[in-house]
């Protein structure tokens, strides 16, 4: 059997977005920038996909900027408001320890290079970052506030509104890496206060290659591609016609179903977490539960394995998984969000990530209750750090 349980990491492009892109390799191909009234079909299409994205968030079409990607995204809007606002005097970055390395690692350049002072906030055992932490961590250097929505790796939701109203209040904008979230949960950019969110098409059935940043009507951040006059003067490069097409329509799709969607995923979610609880002894969930818990997500650490073991095991079992951030998977370093949630390296060394979606069945979920507390029990079973760890437990 052939079990993709990774959908964290990208998800099929769908038929229908396939469908719909189609057309706009080929056939209707026109730069978009051009006169022409045969171009003018591609701009057409254009539009109608920054519309579809912008009624998905309740933002107006005017805020929605496609970019190559959700990194792009992200490294436009940290750099081109603290590029900016260093010109105001302004060199202060809030964000969280548990970011995506497309925010961490754009705030370390920022750091290095700009001399961005960066404020990397904690996160609970659960991985839920403060409200009051956010507040305390304001000053009168603030830049941008930048906290993800829901965290990749363990699934948990932050509190955005609460730290929208607070930044809104205080004056100062606020950033949110939705690429995750906004696969999943119901996203209102005005209720929430969001002044910069960002996103990836791939991570919700469309398209890779293609992501966009909403900016709020007013804000300007420096641009980030510089070049021709494309997406209003903010983002240059001939835009990636059939990728923007497909995104909209995704996007449209996933609104469609996404009240459905949660309710089957996070019943399959919930079932799967309770068999491994049950069936494999001192298996440790990462992350939160239930609502403030992606409903796609299943992280689990088991003591005495490594999970880059349990992986090869899980391919061999025709079982696709991952030990956190795909993007993370070629180093050995246990993941950062981990060891921010307080787990012990061997805790977060031996890390497995399920994440569930269109492709799953409940099928599926037997096989793999199935199939792991074999693999689990004889990864311990030669183990030398599970011998030590049960011996201290006196068993
Ligand atoms: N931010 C988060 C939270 C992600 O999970 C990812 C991808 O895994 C990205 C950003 C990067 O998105 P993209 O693959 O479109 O560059």
């Amino acid at each position: 059997m052939f079990v993709y349980m990774d959908h964290t990491a990208t998800t099929p492009t769908s038929p229908e977005v396939f469908a719909a892109m189609t057309p706009y390799f080929s056939e209707v191909f026109g730069n978009p920038s051009s006169v022409y009234s045969f171009s003018r079909k591609s701009r057409a299409a254009i539009d109608k996909a920054r519309s579809q994205v912008a009624s998905a968030l309740n933002a107006d079409p005017s805020e929605i900027f496609f970019t190559g990607s959700g990194t792009e995204a992200d490294n436009w809007a940290l750099k081109g408001t603290l590029e900016k606002a260093k010109l105001a005097g302004k060199n202060h970055l809030i964000t969280t320890s548990i970011e995506h390395h497309a925010i961490l690692h754009t705030a370390e350049y920022l750091h290095k290079l700009h001399g961005v002072e960066v404020t990397y906030l904690p996160v609970d055992s659960e991985g839920r970052v403060s409200v009051d932490d956010v507040r305390n961590a304001i000053t009168d250097k603030t830049a941008l506030v930048s906290v993800m929505f829901a965290n990749n790796e363990v699934g948990t939701i932050e509190p955005v509104a609460e730290i929208g109203a607070l930044c809104r209040e205080r004056k100062i904008p606020f950033h949110t890496d939705a690429v995750q979230a906004a696969a999943h949960l119901n996203i209102d950019v005005k209720a929430m206060n969001i002044d910069m969110l960002s996103m990836s098409a791939h991570k919700m059935y469309g398209p890779k290659g293609v992501g966009a940043l909403y900016l709020r009507k007013g804000l300007r951040p420096e641009n980030f591609v510089h070049g021709g006059a494309q997406e209003k003067g903010r983002r240059a490069s001939t835009e990636n016609l059939a990728g923007i097409v497909g995104f909209g329509e995704a996007m449209e799709i996933l609104k469609g179903r996404l009240e459905e969607d949660k309710a089957i995923n996070s019943a399959r979610r919930d079932r799967l977490i309770a068999g491994i609880l049950e069936r494999i002894p001192h298996a440790k969930l990462n992350g939160a539960q239930g609502e403030e818990r992606l409903p796609n997500n299943i992280n689990f650490s088991f003591i005495g394995v490594e999970g880059e073991t349990l992986l090869l095991d899980l391919d061999a079992k025709g079982i696709s998984a991952s030990t956190g951030s795909a993007c993370s998977s070629e180093s050995l370093d246990p993941s950062h969000v981990l060891l921010a949630l307080g787990l012990k390296h061997e805790m977060a060394h031996g890390s497995l990530r399920f994440t569930i979606g269109r492709l799953t069945t409940d099928e599926q979920i037997d096989y793999v209750l199935e199939v792991l507390p074999e693999i689990v029990a004889r990864r311990r079973a030669m183990s030398p750090l599970w011998e030590d760890y049960t011996k201290s437990l006196g068993e």
